[in-house]
């Protein structure tokens, strides 16, 4: 079944809830006119029965039922009091009883059970009386007394009360579900325009936005945060297709650059030296893309969360020392200076072995390939304040400020032609800062140009309870 409407549920439950006011105010109101209409008789009735037992006082209590009988007839046969009396001795014994009481048995009550004054409301013939029920103690004589009150005018007075009510209710209801369902739409008619806006936007406009209100209500603080997701949601949108365009790109040139050596190789037969020239280029840029496509799927796994961390205490110095004895042959090769300064013993951090290799690595390489010969390069371990600081100096180009603040991002290298001709292809140091990030650790590099570039990665020890990211050195 289709759910009602916000609008429609609003207008029903304000229907509702004026429907219960309504009929508790009404009965109220019902109940508290009818305790003051009969308040009112009831005291008239209380005050003719004090009469009553003034005149019962002025008699002699040991007269014969027949004398009081006469004289309360004598009294009473012709007021209006007495047109509904009945006087009972305490056996019970009727002393006087109205013509009406008389020819309407049905109303009178056993008066032995009444202990103290009991008024009743009671329907005749289709005439409304008041009745009071009391025993009078006068001089030491006891009676039971029932006298009642004509009460047309105040049941008529209640039954017009309940027709205005049961006329009026209805009325006021209808015109306040008219209202409730008038109010419930005026204040969602924003929604409805935020919905279709909403259901206009897709990849292709994302640059769009939902139409801000200054209503400083909730309406406007949904708006303003549907905005935000849409502001994080097509950046992170240009961020992927910047990413696509520029791996595409990365992809293309190696892949061309292979075909036309292939093609040049076979244009016209060559000797066997040029071949082998020919082969070891295709090798050289096979082996970029492949390098290229390995860093292009680390990020991806990363950026899916799907890459599996093993995080166990790692001892660092370990590690370090084994990726430092892996660049010895090429800082020979290159005739550089490379030396290590890993003295500190049982530094463990709680990380991925595997991960804080590849890292270790990757600024390894970056100083060996921007740092031209004669030069040097420097890794340092120490241990500052509760946390790993891995140092990595060179002094090679160096970086501007200005490309500092860029060089983490993907596929950006400062200087294009150079750094691609020496095999960066610009997401070393992107993944480089995730690995970073994963260890809750901060990366941070010092440098001027042309006078080399210092790393710097802090990472918490073991046992070091680290909320959020360290901050930059
Ligand atoms: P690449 O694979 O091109 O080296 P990176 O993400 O590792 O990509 O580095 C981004 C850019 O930062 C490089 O292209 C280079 O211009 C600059 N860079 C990185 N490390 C150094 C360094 N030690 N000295 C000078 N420039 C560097």
């Amino acid at each position: 079944m289709r759910k009602l409407s916000i609008g429609v549920r609003l207008a029903l439950w304000y229907v509702v809830i004026f429907a219960v006011g309504e009929l508790i105010f009404g009965a109220s109101m019902w109940l508290i006119l009818r305790h003051n209409l009969y308040d009112v008789v009831d005291d008239a009735l209380e005050s003719q029965v004090e009469d009553l037992k003034n005149f019962l006082g002025a008699k002699q209590g040991d007269a014969s039922i027949a004398t009081l009988h006469e004289q309360l007839a004598q009294s009473y046969g012709t007021q209006h009091a007495g047109d509904f009396l009945e006087v009972c001795k305490e056996n019970g014994a009727v002393v006087y009883r109205s013509k009406f009481l008389d020819s309407h048995e049905a109303i009178l009550l056993p008066l032995d059970q009444v202990r103290r004054p009991l008024f009743r409301a009671i329907t005749v013939d289709g005439r409304h009386f008041r009745f009071v029920f009391e025993k009078l103690s006068v001089d030491g004589y006891l009676y039971t007394v029932q006298m009642g009150a004509d009460a047309d005018d105040e049941v008529e007075t209640l039954q017009l009360f309940r027709s205005y009510l049961l006329v009026f209710a209805p009325l006021l209801l209808l015109v306040s579900a008219g209202v409730g369902y008038w109010m419930s739409r005026k204040a969602l008619a924003p929604v409805d325009v935020l919905v279709r806006t909403a259901r206009d936007i897709g990849g292709t406009n994302l640059n769009r936005r939902l139409q801000t209100l200054k209503t400083g209500d909730e309406l406007q603080r949904l708006t303003d945060t549907l905005n935000e997701m849409l502001d994080r949601i097509e950046s992170a949108f240009q961020k992927i297709t910047q990413f696509t365009a520029d791996a595409s790109h990365e992809l293309r040139t190696p892949v061309s650059l292979i075909r036309t050596e292939a093609e040049l190789a076979l244009r016209r037969s060559r000797t066997e030296a040029e071949y082998k020239e020919s082969l070891r280029q295709i090798l050289q840029e096979a082996e970029r893309t492949t390098l290229l496509i390995e860093q292009l799927l680390e990020l991806a796994r990363a950026d899916s969360g799907r890459a599996s961390l093993t995080m166990q205490p790692v001892d660092l110095p370990e590690v370090l020392r084994s990726v430092v004895s892996s660049w010895q042959q090429v800082a020979a090769a290159r005739n550089l200076q490379f030396s290590a300064d890993i003295r500190e013993s049982g530094c463990s951090v709680m990380g991925d072995p595997t991960l804080l290799w590849r890292l270790a690595d990757i600024l390894l390489d970056n100083a060996f390939k921007y740092t031209p010969s004669p030069g040097s390069v420097r890794l340092v371990l120490e241990v500052r304040e509760e946390t790993a600081v891995i140092t990595v100096q060179d002094s090679g180009m160096g970086i501007s400020p200005e490309e500092q603040e860029k060089i983490f991002e993907r596929f950006y290298r400062v200087d294009k032609a150079r750094s691609r001709g020496q095999g960066g292809v610009g997401l070393g140091l992107a993944i480089a800062e995730w690995i970073v990030l994963q260890h809750r650790g901060a990366i941070s590099v010092e440098s001027r140009p042309g006078e080399g570039a210092t790393f710097g990665v802090k990472l918490p020890l073991v046992g070091v309870d680290v909320q959020c990211p360290l901050v930059s050195m």
